[in-house]
């Protein structure tokens, strides 16, 4: 690991301020949240900071709120504190079951909801140092190479899939993030955090090099949503998902008003089915519906040579997920 300097921020003013600073010194600088990504990286020298600034010591960043408008929580919100919240799995159990989901209980413990949406990718070129669009060069290996974790939606000039599971979530509640940067303050949806290979190959979000993803805020459930978080592994726990699934239903008894549905795993963003969501408005879901949907589902999926095996396996977590979500009172 490269040497660095290490900085606790008072509050997210100072923690723009120290990378402003690192960046005009010409130094790198990243965020620290938990670091249970970024160290991991620093140790293989994928990521080298000059300076890292910790926002473990903002005070407050951790914290819930909850209004008549919804809730407010904190990026620096352990995994763990997040899917044990009372009141996020009462109204926002999708958000609750992701987080619940992620990899370990000592990570859960350690990394934090504002980390989890930007870590980096896991594929295996990236992370051991290949000259890919992720490390600045101008290749994808995955698309002549070992494939069978990669993209089969939205993928090109690069095939890495996104890997967090509360990223879905957070898209299927239609929340925003608050971006503090060195201009100030902003709001962005969450579907528009997320940047498509196309758009940016090196970058997976829109935050520029000083801001920070400060909070989390999530719209009040509308009178009958139900949602829930489903993921397909390889194994039985340790790791990402290959195929997830982030279902909120606003019903009326057993009509379906509105659907939000996004996939994890499967493209390099959370992928949203906007065509599915059609479908069901207005519907009843039964059975047959509910395979009709994940015909739908797939029908823009454009899989490599070795993850074909995804489209089935997206097709029935899209038809149990909805059919579990619709039966439940
Ligand atoms: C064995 C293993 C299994 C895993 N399995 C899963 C899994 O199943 N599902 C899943 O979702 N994840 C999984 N992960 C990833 C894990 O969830 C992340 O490491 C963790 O969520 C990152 O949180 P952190 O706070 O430690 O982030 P950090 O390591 O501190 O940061 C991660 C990245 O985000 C940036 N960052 C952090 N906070 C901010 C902020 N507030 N503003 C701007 N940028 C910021 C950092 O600069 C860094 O690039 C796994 C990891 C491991 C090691």
């Amino acid at each position: 690991m490269k040497a660095f300097a290490h900085a606790n921020a008072r509050d997210l003013k100072q923690a723009v301020t120290l990378a402003e600073q690192a960046h005009r010194e010409g130094q790198a600088a990243s965020f620290a949240g938990g670091g249970s990504d970024l160290l991991a990286l620093m140790k293989e020298r994928t990521v080298a900071p000059d300076v890292l600034v910790s926002l473990k010591t903002v005070k407050g960043l951790d914290r819930v709120t909850t209004s008549a408008g919804g809730m407010d929580i904190g990026g620096l919100i352990t995994l763990d504190a997040l899917s044990k919240h009372p009141t996020v799995r009462g109204r926002y159990a999708v958000l609750a079951e992701a987080a619940d989901g992620v990899a370990t209980p000592q990570i859960r413990n350690v990394g934090t909801l504002a980390g989890n949406v930007c870590q980096r990718p896991w594929c295996w070129y990236f992370r051991n140092g290949f000259p890919c669009f992720k490390n600045g060069g101008r290749t994808c290996f995955s698309v002549t190479g070992e494939n069978q974790f990669h993209a089969i939606f939205g993928g090109g000039p690069s095939y890495i899939v996104h890997p967090s599971d509360t990223a879905p979530a957070l898209v299927a509640l239609d929340a925003k993030f608050r971006i503090v940067g060195p201009s100030g303050e902003r709001l962005v949806q969450a579907a528009d955090f997320f940047v498509l290979p196309r758009d940016n190959a090196a970058r997976e979000n829109i935050l520029g090099p000083e801001d920070v993803l400060a909070s989390v805020q999530i719209p009040a459930a509308r009178p009958g949503t139900r949602s829930t978080y489903h993921k397909i592994l390889d194994r039985e726990a340790w790791t990402h998902a290959v195929v997830s699934a982030a279902i909120v239903l606003e019903m009326d008894r057993d009509e379906c008003r509105s659907a939000r549905i996004v996939l994890g795993g499967v493209a390099p963003i959370p992928w949203r089915l906007p065509e599915v969501e059609r479908l069901l408005a207005g519907q009843r879901i039964t059975p047959d519906l509910a395979a009709k949907a994940s015909d739908v589902a797939v029908a823009d999926a454009r899989p490599l040579e070795k993850n074909a095996y995804k489209i089935p396996l997206t097709k029935g977590v899209v038809r149990r997920t909805l059919l579990e979500l619709a039966g439940r009172a």
